[in-house]
């Protein structure tokens, strides 16, 4: 009886790889989400925002060898309308946020592939060390392969103090007028500075809800980012654009899953903890990826006027 199970077992297995060879694959996007970039044992630690300037660069070699073609952020917009075909059979489009001085290591290595990228900052409180001054920023907008793209006008992302927390009155002196002006203010100051349209708008800490993103389209953007993990697929919802951060402490085995299923992996809190089961033991939620950017990001200089 078991012999038959078996049998059954892998004929339907057979079955369903032939299927799913035979099936033409849907095109589908993953927008890969960095922070900080660590050159040597200089900076933050491997981890949800960092990550060594040499597994970077190891990334975006793997993506350069494997054939991926990098998107513009008008060009995944365009994607996931339905309106544009993705260059090539295997596509990313691939973010920096938040605009960190550090994240210029990774130009070089851009360069070196004429990858495309996106950076998001935020010009009311992210200027200047440890963030890029304004001659940096504008030498990274006047690349044609690069752009600078709003992250809000001050970026607030403490606990009790977010957009959402305005919004909903849970912060005092904070409402909708000033999570009006966040969005306007920095579309406004983006493109006066640097002189290019900003249509497009990443959301601090990944956090919106409907009312957010109303503001957001009533502001004049055409396109909201968030750090929702997993595929963007056309004729997808470009008012909740996903991405996916990539944890730096993933090796590259982890980062080429990463690629095949578009999901966030926890990296750092797998090289921290040996016994896996742990936490489920004792009981505790898994963390999610927000988490741990918020852990991460916890204590840490963030902005001036924090
Ligand atoms: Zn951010």
């Amino acid at each position: 009886m078991l012999h038959v199970r078996c049998l059954l077992a892998g004929i339907l297995a057979a079955l369903s790889i032939a299927a799913s060879q035979a099936a033409p694959a849907e095109p589908r996007l993953e927008i890969l989400v960095y922070h900080e970039i660590r050159d040597g044992a200089q900076g933050p630690a491997d981890g949800p925002t960092a990550i060594s300037l040499s597994r970077f660069a190891s990334q975006m070699r793997y993506l350069h060898e494997r054939g991926y073609a990098t998107l513009s952020t008008a060009e995944v917009v365009d994607f996931i309308k339905g309106v544009g075909a993705l260059p090539a059979a295997k596509a990313v489009a691939i973010h920096f946020d938040d605009g960190w001085k550090s994240a210029q290591l990774a130009l070089p290595v851009l360069e070196r592939y004429r990858f495309k990228a996106t950076f998001w900052i935020f010009p009311g409180a992210g200027i200047g060390w440890p963030y890029m001054d304004w001659a940096e920023v504008s030498a990274i907008a006047r690349n044609p392969r690069f752009e600078v793209l709003s992250h809000t006008m001050t970026h607030p992302w403490k606990d009790g103090d977010t957009l959402l927390d305005w919004l909903h009155g849970r912060t005092p002196g904070k409402g909708v007028e000033q999570a009006r002006w966040e969005l306007a203010e920095s579309r406004r100051v983006l493109e006066q500075k640097l002189r290019h349209p900003v249509h497009y708008l990443a959301w601090p800490r990944g956090l919106y809800d409907d009312t957010l993103i109303r503001l957001a389209t009533d502001a004049g953007y055409a396109g909201l980012f968030t750090i929702d993990d997993g595929f963007n697929e056309r004729n997808g919802d470009v008012l909740r654009i996903r991405r996916t951060m990539i944890n730096g402490a993933c090796d590259d085995l982890a980062f080429v899953r990463i690629l095949a299923d578009g999901k966030y992996r926890d990296c750092s809190a797998a090289a921290k903890r040996p016994q896996d089961g742990e936490d489920q033991a004792r009981g505790r939620t898994p963390r999610t990826a927000l988490d741990l950017c918020l852990a991460s990001s916890a204590g840490r200089r963030y902005s001036a006027n924090d």
